[in-house]
C-alpha cells in the first residue's frame, strides 16, 4: 500500500493523518469482511482478478464474478474526505490521481472481462456496504438462474458505483463526479 519513495510527513498533523489513514484502510475492510461473513457469505480475499496487468481485488466472489474494492478515502481521493496535502502537493496529487486512474482502468478491464465491480469507500458503514454487495450478489444469482429458464428482468447496470445512485455515465469509471480536481486544494 505504501510505496517506497513517499516523502516523510512534514508535520505532526500530516503524520497523524497518514497513520490514521493506513489504519482505517485496513479496519474498514476487516469490518466489512466480518459483516459479510456473518451473513453467511463466503469470498476470497486479495484475489488476483486480472493477471496482466496484475490487478488484485480486496474481496472476490469468484463464482459470480463479483469483485469488491475497498478504497481508502485518502489514497483514492474520496469526494467527501479526500484531502490534498499542502506539503509535497505535486507528489501527492500525482499519487492520488494515479490511483484514481488505475481504479478506472481496473473497472474497465474487469467489466470487459465480464466481471461486476463494486467499490466501497472506507467511510461507508460496513453494514450498508454489505447490503450493497448482497444486493448485487442477489442480482447476479438471478442472472445465473435465468440461464436455466427462469429469472427476473435483469438489464441493470452491471457496474455499481460508490455512493448510492448510479446514474453516472458508463464511460470510464462512474466515479468522476465531484472529486477534488487537480490544481485545487481542499
Ligand atoms: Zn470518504
Amino acid at each position: 500500500m505504501v510505496d517506497r519513495g513517499i516523502p516523510k510527513p512534514t508535520s505532526p498533523e500530516a503524520r497523524r493523518r497518514m497513520q490514521r489513514t493506513r489504519r482505517k484502510d485496513t479496519s474498514a475492510e476487516m469490518l466489512l469482511r466480518r459483516e459479510l461473513h456473518q451473513r453467511g457469505l463466503r469470498y476470497r480475499i486479495e484475489y488476483k482478478v486480472i493477471s496482466k496487468p496484475r490487478r488484485v481485488a480486496d474481496i472476490v466472489f469468484t463464482r459470480y464474478r463479483l469483485a469488491v474494492f475497498v478504497d481508502g478515502c485518502f489514497w483514492h481521493g474520496c469526494p467527501l474526505h479526500g484531502t490534498w496535502p499542502k506539503h509535497n502537493a505535486d507528489f501527492w496529487r500525482d499519487k492520488i490521481e494515479a490511483n484514481r486512474h488505475r481504479d478506472c482502468d481496473t473497472n474497465r478491464r474487469l467489466l470487459e472481462a465480464g466481471w461486476t465491480v463494486v467499490r466501497i469507500w472506507e467511510h461507508e458503514p460496513p453494514r450498508e456496504a454489505a447490503d450493497r454487495i448482497e444486493h448485487v450478489l442477489n442480482e447476479l444469482k438471478g442472472e445465473a438462474a435465468q440461464c436455466t429458464g427462469q429469472g427476473p428482468d435483469t438489464e441493470e447496470s452491471s457496474y455499481v458505483g460508490s455512493g448510492g445512485s448510479d446514474t453516472g455515465s458508463r464511460e470510464g469509471c462512474g466515479r468522476t463526479r465531484t472529486g477534488p480536481a487537480g490544481g485545487g486544494e481542499a
